[in-house]
């Protein structure tokens, strides 16, 4: 990528595009493109059409999807599913139509079976039955997937596609309906510290398994494969370590300072027991993760404490 290319970033006000924005920025790329959700509603085939017409961009980052934790996944089924595969389809088709040189999608850890062996090769895509509490956002995930790899076989496009695992950091999700663990945790641990609470509930058992990558990680990763990376085989991005729940609340507390006790609400979903990713191929690539999750705890909140009265309404 020339620092002058056009470069639009779908999504950029979210944890992920508002991540590579900055990295481009620091990088010194100079024209990126960028539309707020009011500005461009990507839902809307004709107006994502004429936007590529009118700003031909020559790379793409789709970062821009409907998002959020097991909760929200589970209840607002349609909405993951159809928001995310008319997204992906429109933005996907226009890129194609208006001649973009390369484009990046990024898809999540979520699009592998639930019984898959871990730690999760790329090659186990398909194999087996998706996690119930995700499936319409793995589906629209997977499609996304599809719709580069097609397009690539069909049209020769240059489309790739990068697989995150759970990731953190600035402009994350706060809502404690909507959010995923880390984020929830920090703002319940917080609170609860502020206001002397003797307890913090925490979902679930303790005992799944996740991996945490911190946003500017992921975004190092995709402008590296960006510049790098020309197959059509999506890759993982992450650590290719993980915590249980129950260490990761117990770190939070640490970070955060509270001092009371642990509840474990077990009417909530467990969800899938592990996701660790394989990441011998990004490995392999050149490229590796920089921030421990430790680090990056004490980093998210202390971003958390700037961005208080941004992140709860
Ligand atoms: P997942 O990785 O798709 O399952 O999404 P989440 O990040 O929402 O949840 C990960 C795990 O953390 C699940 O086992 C949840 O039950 C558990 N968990 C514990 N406390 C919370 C919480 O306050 N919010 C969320 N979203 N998950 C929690």
């Amino acid at each position: 990528m020339e620092k002058q290319a056009r470069i639009y970033i779908a999504g950029h006000r979210g944890m992920v595009g508002s991540a590579i924005v900055r990295k481009l920025q620091a990088e010194g790329y100079t024209n990126l493109i960028m539309r707020t959700s009011s500005e461009l509603d990507l839902r809307n085939q004709v107006a994502v059409a004429d936007f590529f017409e009118e700003e031909k961009p020559e790379y793409v980052f789709l970062a821009a999807a409907k998002v959020g934790g097991i909760l929200a996944n589970n209840i607002y089924r349609a909405e993951f599913l159809y928001d995310n595969l008319i997204i992906e389809a429109n933005i996907i088709q226009s890129a194609y139509k208006t001649g973009v040189k390369k484009l990046l999608f990024l898809g999540s850890s979520c699009i592998y079976p639930k019984m898959a062996p871990q730690p999760l090769q790329e090659e186990y895509l398909l194999t087996g039955l998706l996690e119930p509490t995700n499936e319409p956002y793995a589906i629209a995930k997977i499609a996304g997937i599809k719709l580069c790899e097609a397009y690539r076989s069909q049209y020769g496009c240059n489309y790739i596609s990068a697989m995150p695992t759970n990731l953190y950091g600035p402009n994350d999700n706060y809502d404690l309906q909507g959010s995923h663990v880390l984020p929830a945790l920090i703002r319940k641990f917080h609170e609860a510290k502020i206001n002397n609470q003797p307890s913090v509930e925490v979902w679930g058992t303790g005992s799944p398994r996740r991996e945490f990558l911190h946003a500017d990680d992921l975004a190092d990763a995709c402008v590296f494969l960006m510049e790098e990376y020309n197959d059509e085989l999506f890759v993982n991005i992450g650590t290719g370590e993980d915590v249980t729940i129950r260490e990761l609340a117990e770190a939070v507390k640490d970070v955060v300072g509270f001092e009371g006790e642990l509840r474990w609400d077990t009417s909530k979903p467990d969800g899938t027991p592990r996701k660790l990713m394989d990441v011998s191929r990004i490995h392999n690539l050149g490229w590796k993760h920089k921030t421990e999750l430790r680090d990056g705890l004490e980093k998210t909140y202390q971003d958390f404490l700037a961005n208080e009265v941004l992140y709860v309404e």
